[in-house]
């Protein structure tokens, strides 16, 4: 590999991790003033959950489109660089194979799993309502 295609390539990376910080924190900010308290990242958890409710038992993830793949039609955000696409390729599948792995080991144990996307929270009063039915749901 050149030095400029992994130069490009890490700033590219940098630039979507930066994009990506953000809509954990609206998820985040979004859950606080609904009234719920959670722990975040929670290491003794498959894929360490973004959010956790232990009290109820139940997860949140809030996903990249791009990183973690987005597999809805009109997302426009988890479309694959065609510069390296094989490496993004590779890489992309690789973190959806994970989380597909994290999911069903969370369910097997017994947590329900909710995944927020990314292109989700333009409509965050939707999202709130997806939030609350999840957390309120028995
Ligand atoms: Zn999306």
């Amino acid at each position: 590999m050149d030095k400029l295609s992994s130069e490009k390539r890490s700033s590219i990376m940098r630039g979507i991790r930066n994009k990506d910080m953000k809509p954990e924190m609206q998820v985040r900010r979004l859950i606080f003033r609904m009234g719920y308290r959670y722990r975040l990242h929670s290491s003794h958890l498959p894929g360490k959950p973004d959010l956790a409710f232990p009290g109820l038992k139940k997860v949140i993830f809030v996903h990249g489109c791009f990183w973690h793949q987005h597999k809805r039609k009109n997302c426009r955000d988890s479309h694959i660089p065609k510069t390296n696409s094989n490496y993004w390729e590779q890489k992309l599948k690789g973190n959806a194979e994970r989380d597909t792995k994290n999911k069903k080991e969370l369910q097997y144990m017994g947590w329900k799993v909710l995944i927020i996307w990314e292109c989700e929270l333009k409509n965050l009063d939707r999202v709130e309502e997806i939030i609350r039915n999840f957390l309120n749901q028995v």
